[in-house]
């Protein structure tokens, strides 16, 4: 993979993250984000998933998928985002575990 100079995560490009069958498949928005304490990103479309519906994509797939999560780089583990719809805003929240 070439390396992009701009690419806005600090993770390399080909970092495997996890996101959903809904996201990937039937290209509905990413509404919620997390970088999980061990270091993984979830990209996920905000509804409650089986195990069936978990994709593993890169990072610069899912950047491809929705620009928009550009704006969650600096996101730091332990922390998730959730956008609100109506406002088109990311609110971030820390996790308590
Ligand atoms: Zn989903």
């Amino acid at each position: 993979m070439i390396f992009n100079k701009k690419f806005p995560f600090k993770d390399v490009p080909n970092t495997l993250c996890f996101t959903c069958c809904h996201v990937l498949d039937d290209h509905q928005p990413i509404l919620y984000v997390s970088h999980d304490k061990d270091g993984c990103w979830q990209f996920l479309c905000g509804q409650n998933h089986s195990q069936e519906a978990a994709r593993v994509v890169s990072l610069a797939e899912i950047l491809n998928v929705d620009k928009n999560i550009s704006k969650l780089a600096g996101l730091k583990r332990g922390e998730y985002a959730q956008l609100q719809d109506n406002k088109r805003k990311w609110i971030v929240f820390k996790k308590n575990l």
